[in-house]
């Protein structure tokens, strides 16, 4: 406490109690009532003195608070000075004017806690807190009254209405000063206790010596004087280190949350018993009698509000928890399983396979206690979906779902991995045999036709790879790596089966990941070329060449049916592809410079190019750059990939800038007459699987001759691909293809040794 203030203190301490003492003792009245009024002076101005400095160190946040403080305290002191005034004139009415002073003061503090407690409260506590006070406060007056005017007579109403002002404006401030504690959960201190002394006490002292006025018991200098005197210091001594820090602690306010609960009941009760003290004791006159019953009808009345408030509260409560548990189930739902085929999903799966092998792990000694784990993998589910589209593709997978679900006949577990991926968890199977007789089950049913609504019976088999716990793998995720690794091995050799791991096949795994990771650096490392394989007539003349893509690892070549699938599965297909046809457009631009005759030069382009925003762009500029009309550019797409109809514009558009499309690897798709009239294509280039058997088998022979005929009607050009031999080539010739390639004439050459053996320069001139 600064020195100033201390000093300040101590003086008017010490003169407020000498002049009460000296009130005591001196014997003139009239110097009684100056000591009495000296005394209470010095009291009311040190108070109002101490609110200040609380006010003046408070923090903003506490400001309003105790601004009102201050306010009361200084309309009390102002009151006083009012009164010293009414005492000096001689002029002692009732009620004076220092009684609307005081009141003043009770109300405006009363009306500050009820906004500062209301606005740190939600809507929902508003109105229950909004009805406990009003509950309270009513009760407490109702009480007060009942006994503290036992039908004494009063005289004019304007008394009667002091009397009750005084009781209901102090105790109102008192009862909303101690409930705005646990209402907000405030720490409740020795200043708290402080400020609430001091309002009950000041009002309490007024109702006594309002009641001393009427029965003319007052007189000056007597130790009833000083509590006025000493409920002013408590209350400004309170203002002054009066904190407003609403706890964190949550058991606190649990504890605080639970009173305010009773605070309807305690109401109550105070009612209940004033209504008793009113029965006994009845007060004489009906219009008090009246105003004490309407108070505690009001309690009670805002008591029952209270609690049906709660109650639907409660009840809101309740629908809203039950909303957060259906939303939580459907979450879970969401989240867990498969919308499609509504077969658990990976992350079901994962759960559960943790699960499996943590439990078989826990009897590790058991040799019944293993887990196994079926991954199933559709054949050729990419094409029949990107050929009839993305609703056939789901009826599939529902149906696949369906018929792997029926073939397991309740064992195991079956979720939907991925795409048209299924695994089938097994716990503990009774031998590899049994597993093998169930993955052949699968397959073979999974081979059965599919009969789909609007395409008729599809032929689409299953492949699939089993690993077993603890057998191959000594966790969940080595399970699937290692179950991965076999369904690979199981494709690899041709699909349409199942294989169990074994160790070897981690190798292979691996090494295709090691592959992935080297494709990143291949291009910048510069470690892609272009060969070039001619295109003939039937004269034998070159009329073309395809531009095909080499990859060599640390002097190792990689087949491009290696990496190329790793680098779509990538998207590096993206920066690679455009790399080779950069490459591809200047070497023709190159060849055509030196001289020789090159009519087109083709080039493969992956779908996912394709879907690239401004792939054609992108192509038109770097064929403009490079010097290339793109008539001179054919474009060869994959068939079974071009059948995706999102695509037809974008080949569109690729065919109206210019270029050739090409359907390549024409035959093993499942493209259909109308949309191969539909296609904006130029030229199709029948497989080399048929062109191989085309000497052997019939069937294939008769394929070769219908594209061709095919071709002819569309007018397409058609190109023989994959030609080694001379039969092939007659069969070919006989039915009208016009162009081939093939290890008959040449393979894939380097630029200059193409143009040398293959290229013949334009006529001079
Ligand atoms: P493709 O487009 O069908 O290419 C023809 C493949 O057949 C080439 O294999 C070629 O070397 C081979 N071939 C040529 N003549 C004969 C023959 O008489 N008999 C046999 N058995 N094969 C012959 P390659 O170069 O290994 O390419 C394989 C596939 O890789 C290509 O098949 C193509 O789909 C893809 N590919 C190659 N380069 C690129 C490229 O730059 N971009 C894209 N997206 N794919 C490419
Ligand atoms: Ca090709
Ligand atoms: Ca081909």
């Amino acid at each position: 406490m600064p020195l100033a203030e201390r000093t300040l203190t101590v003086v008017c301490l010490s003169a407020a109690v000498l002049a009460f003492a000296a009130s005591l003792w001196v014997a003139d009245p009239a110097l009684k009532v100056f000591l009495d009024n000296t005394s209470w002076t010095l009291a009311f101005w040190l108070s109002a003195f101490w609110a200040w400095r609380g006010w003046s160190a408070a923090r903003s946040s506490e400001w309003r608070l105790h601004r009102g403080l201050l306010a009361f305290t200084l309309l009390l002191a102002v009151g006083q000075g009012v009164w010293n005034v009414q005492v000096a004139l001689g002029w002692n009415p009732f009620p004076a004017p220092a009684d609307a002073l005081f009141l003043l003061g009770a109300l405006l503090w009363t009306v500050t806690v009820i906004r500062a407690t209301f606005a740190r409260l939600s809507r929902e506590r508003a109105y229950t807190a909004a009805l406990d006070f009003g509950g309270a406060v009513l009760a407490l007056l109702a009480f007060t009254l009942v006994i503290y005017l036992p039908s004494r007579g009063v005289g004019s109403w304007a008394v009667g209405l002091v009397l009750i002002l005084y009781p209901a404006g102090f105790l109102a401030a008192a009862a909303v000063t101690a409930l705005a504690v646990p209402t907000v959960g405030l720490r409740i201190g020795p200043a708290h206790a402080l400020v609430l002394a001091g309002m009950l006490g000041y009002g309490m002292s007024w109702m006594q010596w309002n009641l001393m006025v009427i029965g003319s018991t007052l007189q000056p200098g007597m130790w009833f004087n000083a509590s006025f005197s000493l409920s002013a210091l408590a209350l400004g001594w309170g203002a002054r280190g009066l904190r407003f820090e609403a706890t964190q602690d949550m058991a606190y306010r649990h504890q605080c949350d639970r009173f305010m609960n009773y605070v309807p009941l305690m109401s109550m009760t105070l009612a209940a018993i004033t209504l008793v003290l009113l029965f006994v004791a009845p007060d004489g006159r009906t219009g008090m009698q009246a105003l004490i019953l309407a108070c505690c009808l009001v309690v009670l009345l805002l008591a029952a509000l209270r609690q049906t408030l709660v109650v639907s509260l409660l009840n809101r409560l309740r629908t809203a928890e039950a909303a957060v548990l259906r939303n939580e189930e459907r979450l879970y739902q969401v989240a867990h399983f498969d919308a499609l085929t509504g077969l658990p999903n990976r992350r079901y799966f994962d759960d559960a396979l943790e699960r499996a092998v943590a439990d078989a792990s826990r009897y590790a000694q058991a040799p019944d206690r293993r887990v196994a784990l079926l991954l199933i993998d559709l054949d050729h589910f990419k094409s029949v979906n990107e050929t009839y589209g993305h609703r056939v593709g789901d009826a599939l997978l529902t149906e696949a779902a369906q018929r792997i679900t029926r073939l397991l006949d309740g064992q195991g577990l079956v979720s939907r991995l991925a795409n048209d991926q299924f695994t089938v968890m097994l716990l503990r199977p009774a031998s590899r045999t049994v597993l093998a007789q169930l993955a052949a089950t699968l397959v073979e049913g999974l081979a059965q036709p599919w009969e789909l609504s609007g395409v008729g019976a599809q032929y689409m088999g299953a492949s699939m790879g089993i690993s077993l716990y603890p057998d191959d793998a000594a966790s969940s995720m080595e399970l699937v790596q290692h179950a991965h690794s076999a369904l690979h091995a199981t494709k690899s050799a041709g699909r349409g089966s199942y294989r169990f791991y074994i160790e070897e096949f981690t190798q292979i795994t691996r090494s295709r990941l090691e592959l992935r990771r080297n494709l990143y650096g291949a291009l910048q490392g510069g470690e892609f070329t272009l060969v070039y394989q001619p295109q003939l007539n039937q004269q034998r003349q070159t009329v073309g060449a395809e531009a095909l893509l080499r990859w060599s690892v640390d002097g190792r070549a990689v087949p491009p049916d290696e990496f190329i699938p790793l680098a779509e599965e990538s998207g590096l297909i993206v920066p690679i592809g455009l790399w080779v046809f950069e490459t591809a457009c200047r070497q023709l631009a190159q060849w055509r410079a030196e001289g020789w005759q090159v009519p087109v030069m083709s080039v493969n382009v992956s779908t996912i190019q394709l879907r690239e925003p401004g792939f054609v762009q992108t192509l038109l500029d770097t064929a403009r750059r490079e010097g290339v009309a793109p008539a001179g550019l054919v474009l060869e797409i994959t068939e079974s990939q071009l059948l995706d109809e999102s695509l037809y514009a974008i080949a569109l558009d690729l065919r109206n800038a210019g270029f050739v499309l090409s359907i390549d690897d024409f035959g093993t798709g499942h493209s259909s007459l109308v949309k191969l009239k539909r296609l904006p294509v130029g030229e199709l280039k029948i497989d080399k699987e048929f062109v191989r058997d085309i000497v052997v088998d019939m069937n294939d022979r008769e394929i070769c001759a219908m594209v061709n005929a095919l071709a002819r009607t569309l007018g397409l050009e058609v190109v023989a691909e994959g030609v080694e031999t001379e039969e092939q080539l007659q069969l070919l010739v006989k039915m009208g293809c016009q162009r081939f390639q093939g290890w008959l004439f040449a393979p894939a050459l380097a630029p200059a040794q193409l143009a040398a053996q293959w290229l013949q320069k334009h006529p001079q001139g």
